[in-house]
C-alpha cells in the first residue's frame, strides 16, 4: 500500500481572526501527531499550486473573480461573519485545490493507493456562487469534476463525515447523478440544511443526526443509509469530506465520536473503494477543531489508509 499525503507551509498562512476555530495551529497539530514513526512510510509529497482554471468546474467565473478580489494586502478582510481572507488566502486555497486535484490523479495512475490532503482552508460549504462557513471554494467538488474531466470517471461518490452537513457540495451536484453525495452530520447545526428529505436527483443521502447520538447511531447511519447508496452507485472513485469535528473533544457539536469511530468508518470506506473502484480513494481535510482530538483522530484515519 502506498498512502501518499500532501500537504504546504502556504496553508498556515491562510489567516483567521484570533479565536477563530479554523487556525492554523490545526494543521501544526496534524504535523506533529504525523511526525510519529509509525508514519515512516507515508509517502509525503509538497502540494503543487493548483490550476485556477479548474476552479471553474464548481464556481462560475465571476464568483472566481469577487473571491479574488475580495483577498487584501495586508490584515484580514471579511467575506461573512464566519469566514475571512488574509493576503495568502488566494494561494492557500488555490494549492489545496492543487493537492486534492493531484491526489485524483495519483489514484488514477496508481502513484498512490489512497492519498489524505492535509489542507485548509476547508471546502464543504462553499456553494457554486457564495464563500460561506470557513470556504473559499469547494476543494471535494473541484476533484470529484476533474476526476471525470481528466481521468473519465463516471460516477464519484463523495462521503462527507464531516459534524456539519456540506451545504456547498450538495448545492453543486444537486442535479447531477453523476456525483453521489453522502454526509453523516448533526442536525440542527450550521448551516442548517442536510435533512432527510434532502435527495437532489436521487444522488444526495443526508442522514442528519440529533445532538448527542455518539459512535452507535453515527455507525448505524452509514451502515443503513451511507453504504448501501455506495453499493448502488458503484462509483469509479472515493472522496471523503473529511472533518473531525464530531469528536468528542470538539468545541462545535456534540456528536461524541471518538478516534476509534473514525478508523472504522475509514475502513468500510476503503473496502467500498476496493470493491468498485480499484481502490481508488482521495480523503479531503474538512473541519476539526479541538487540536487533540483533531490530531488523534486523523492519526487514527491516517493509519488506517495505510494499512490496507
Ligand atoms: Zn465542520
Amino acid at each position: 500500500m502506498v498512502t501518499r499525503l500532501y500537504s504546504h507551509p502556504i496553508y498556515l498562512d491562510h489567516i483567521t481572526p484570533p479565536g477563530h476555530p479554523e487556525r492554523p495551529d490545526r494543521l501544526r497539530a496534524i504535523t506533529r501527531v504525523l511526525e510519529d514513526e509509525a508514519f515512516a512510510y507515508l509517502d509525503r509529497v509538497e502540494a503543487p499550486e493548483g490550476d485556477r482554471e479548474t476552479i471553474l468546474y464548481a464556481h462560475p467565473e465571476e464568483f472566481v473573480r469577487r473571491v479574488e478580489a475580495a483577498v487584501p494586502d495586508t490584515g484580514l478582510a471579511r467575506i461573512d461573519a464566519d469566514t475571512s481572507v488574509s493576503p495568502k488566502s488566494w494561494q492557500a486555497a488555490l494549492t489545496a485545490i492543487g493537492a486534492a486535484n493531484a491526489a485524483v490523479d495519483d489514484v488514477f495512475t496508481g502513484a498512490a493507493d489512497n492519498v489524505f490532503v492535509a489542507a485548509r482552508p476547508p471546502g464543504h460549504h462553499a456553494e457554486r456562487t457564495t464563500a460561506m462557513g470557513f470556504c473559499l471554494f469547494n476543494t471535494a467538488a473541484i476533484a470529484a469534476r476533474h476526476a471525470q474531466k481528466k481521468h473519465g470517471a463516471e460516477r464519484v461518490a463523495i462521503v462527507d463525515w464531516d459534524v456539519h452537513h456540506g451545504n456547498g457540495t450538495q448545492d453543486i451536484f444537486w442535479s447531477d447523478p453523476s456525483v453521489l453525495y453522502c454526509s453523516t452530520h448533526q442536525m440542527p447545526l450550521f448551516p442548517g440544511t442536510g435533512a432527510w428529505n434532502e435527495t437532489g436527483a436521487g444522488n444526495i443521502v443526508n442522514a442528519p443526526l440529533s445532538p448527542n447520538s455518539g459512535s452507535d447511531l453515527f455507525r448505524d447511519a452509514v451502515l443503513s443509509r451511507v453504504l448501501p447508496a455506495i453499493d448502488d452507485f458503484r462509483p469509479d472513485l472515493v472522496i471523503i469530506s473529511a472533518g473531525f469535528d464530531a469528536h468528542h473533544r470538539d468545541p462545535l457539536a456534540e456528536i461524541n465520536l471518538t478516534e476509534a469511530d473514525f478508523d472504522w468508518a475509514t475502513g468500510v470506506l476503503m473496502d467500498r473503494a476496493s470493491r468498485y473502484a480499484n481502490g481508488r480513494l482521495v480523503s479531503l481535510l474538512e473541519g476539526g477543531y479541538d487540536l487533540q482530538g483533531l490530531a488523534f483522530s486523523v492519526a487514527a484515519h491516517v493509519k488506517r489508509l495505510m494499512k490496507g
